[in-house]
């Protein structure tokens, strides 16, 4: 990308200079440029390869998921969480999570598995020992409640992981449905 951006700039300058130096034929289309051009392409051919490598290790793991277990709970997509955060990564990580979904949705129908589908609301909150919300996330912003990774809690003081606790609370929801 810095490469294409460097070529692009190389080749507007050259445009201009040749507008300015009223040169006998002035380029004046990018398509005159192979260097930048050839930077086109490569940018095109590693972005597929990047997505194709991800989409092949999405399903990998779904499929080792499914044939390795027979109830699998997960959390539905967050519309709101999704809406509210506008970073690239955090939207590329939403679509990954649909697509992981869907994924385990038709293979969990192939093996005869079973997939529960639960609401996220508070499963990243909520002490998985005590059960008790953690009121002090209240007044995190955003970024600072992405960056807590563990978290002591203030009700029976047990020291959590914020993924394997939030893990755990998604499962026994998940069983819960099924009782
Ligand atoms: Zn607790």
């Amino acid at each position: 990308e810095r490469k294409k951006s460097r070529r692009y700039e190389n080749a507007k300058k050259a445009m201009a200079f040749d507008e300015h130096d009223k040169v006998l034929f002035p380029r004046t289309d990018l398509k005159q440029f192979p260097r930048y051009q050839q930077a086109v392409r490569t940018v095109a051919k590693l972005k597929k390869h990047i997505a194709e490598r991800r989409r092949d290790n999405l399903h990998k793991l779904t499929t080792r998921l499914v044939k390795d277990y027979d109830t699998i709970a997960v959390e539905n997509l967050s519309v709101k969480n999704m809406m509210k955060n506008h970073h690239l990564s955090a939207s590329i990580a939403n679509a990954s999570w649909g697509t992981l979904i869907s994924q385990l949705k038709y293979k969990c129908a192939w093996y005869g598995k079973r997939l529960i589908i639960i609401d996220p609301k508070n499963t990243s909150r909520i002490c998985h020992e005590c059960k008790q919300k953690n009121h002090e996330f209240d007044s995190l912003s955003q970024s600072e409640w992405l960056a807590a990774r563990e978290w002591d809690c203030p009700n029976c003081h047990a020291h959590l992981d914020r993924d394997v606790n939030a893990a755990k609370n998604i499962l026994a929801k998940g069983l819960e449905t099924l009782a």
